[in-house]
């Protein structure tokens, strides 16, 4: 499975505001600027100007890595007016999206009533399936008109406590263990000393800090024994289940009521596309379609429409490079290409364990590595940061895990070798510091 490469893209510091909006400036005017000036700002000017973030040497936040065959099929895709709303007017391409969140889905462990859509974020995607968690709880509880709660580790991400706000619901907080999973004991101690109205639990597969796995089994077996809507966020480290060596790690995943896993992230997919899959779609349609009678030739198809699982109605064909991909390539190299940054990340571990100013915070479960670099601090990671970037080294950030400062490098590059790790660890040096 090849991979998009820009060689001449470096990595880089963004250029200043003020720098690059006088390089645009004007370009958007009555008479409009012609084709090829118009072209050439945006190959000159815009195209470098974003970060290169698809660099094998790109460990920040997580990274991007497109197949190529889903970067051909992206494009041509626009070309032919690709239509993904529903059977009526995308048949070729609702098919193409079912048979990938079919793969999704049984790698999940879901049964024949499992479906879902792509979305085009995990944000979103974990918006939608609370969501919908809210309305199944609330169909069995009626009478229960108070505020209500989702219960998340304090490692979640950002995006659950936005969903919880938009949902106009609250967060109550479980601890994680000391590596910062959620498990099924802690939950539970939670739920009995707390007033608050908890409708769903949200478990991380993959935290996006430490590539933390959260007891997925414990929390599902709490779920099923308080009524509660089981959404698994696995954004990042969903996609580990395609890989022979992870995927013991995600066992319990296959009862989560809602699952999120984002393809434009771990697998090798262009921008944008999240799966959200439903263990029983038969709720989330009943709850998310929009009618109208101008609507009502659209649902006239034998198979779903993708239209009907998310918050959206137009939506473009986001799955079907994926699907492309898949088709060309086979999953099996899918597999192959997550298990390298496992790998990766394994091999990064025993050597920051080989260096002596370099300490292991937490053995990675997953492609996401988190070090100290003995005798610094925040402001000695920031300026690092920033220096290698500056240098064209590398992207890497620090983070906060369990109230430190740390080192961390996100691997999703399956071209990324430990000469490339070293090239950046070797910058950490006492000499160089
Ligand atoms: C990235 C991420 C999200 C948000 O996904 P977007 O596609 O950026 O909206 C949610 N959860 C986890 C665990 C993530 O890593």
């Amino acid at each position: 499975m090849s991979r998009a490469r820009r060689e001449n893209l470096p990595l880089g510091e963004p250029p200043a505001p003020a720098q690059l909006q006088e390089a645009v400036a004007g370009a958007i005017c009555e008479d409009g600027i012609g084709l090829d000036l118009a072209f050439s700002l945006f190959k000159d000017v815009i195209v470098p100007a974003s970060q290169a973030v698809d660099h094998p040497r790109y460990f920040g936040f997580i990274g991007y890595s497109p197949a190529v065959a889903a970067v051909i099929l992206d494009m041509v895709q626009s070309a032919v007016a690709l239509f993904g709303t529903s059977w009526i007017e995308g048949a070729g391409s609702v098919v193409a999206e079912h048979q990938a969140l079919r793969w999704l889905a049984d790698l999940a462990g879901f049964g024949p009533t499992a479906g879902g859509t792509f979305m085009n974020g995990g944000t979103a995607s974990n918006l939608t399936g609370l969501a919908v968690g809210r309305d199944w709880w609330q169909g069995r509880n009626p009478d229960d008109h108070g505020r209500l709660a989702i219960a998340a580790s304090s490692e979640v991400h950002p995006s659950i406590r936005l969903a919880a706000r938009v949902l106009g619901v609250d967060i109550v907080p479980v601890s994680g263990d000391e590596r910062g999973r959620l498990t099924g004991a802690r939950l539970r101690a939670v739920l009995r000393a707390t007033d608050a109205r908890v409708f769903a639990v949200v478990a991380t597969a993959g935290t996006t800090n430490s590539g933390a796995i959260d007891d997925l089994a414990g929390v599902a077996s709490v779920c099923e024994r308080d009524g509660l809507w089981f959404h698994v966020d696995g954004a990042y480290g969903g996609a580990a289940l395609t890989s022979p060596t992870a995927r013991d790690l995600l066992i319990g995943i296959e009862r989560a009521d809602s699952l999120v896993i984002d393809p434009h992230k771990w697998l090798f997919s262009t921008l944008d596309c999240s799966a959200l899959l439903y263990r029983d779609a038969r709720y989330a349609r009943a709850f998310l379609r929009q009618d109208a009678a101008y609507l009502d030739a659209m649902h006239g198809g034998d198979i779903w429409d993708p239209t009907d699982y998310g918050i959206h109605l137009t939506r473009r064909a986001r799955g079907v490079p994926l699907w492309f991909a898949l088709a060309a390539h086979g999953t099996a190299a899918f597999g192959a290409a997550v298990d390298a940054s496992i790998r990766l990340a394994q091999e990064t571990a025993r050597l920051i364990e080989r260096t002596p100013h370099l300490e292991l915070a937490t053995e990675p479960d997953l492609s996401v590595v988190i070090f100290r670099r003995h005798g610094w601090g925040i402001a000695e990671y920031e300026a690092w940061s920033k220096q290698l970037l500056r240098d064209g080294i590398a992207m890497a950030l620090p983070t906060v895990w369990r109230g430190e400062t740390l080192l961390r490098l996100c691997f999703v590059h399956p071209e990324t070798t430990l000469d490339d790790v070293r090239a950046v660890l070797d910058t950490l040096a006492p000499a160089a510091s």
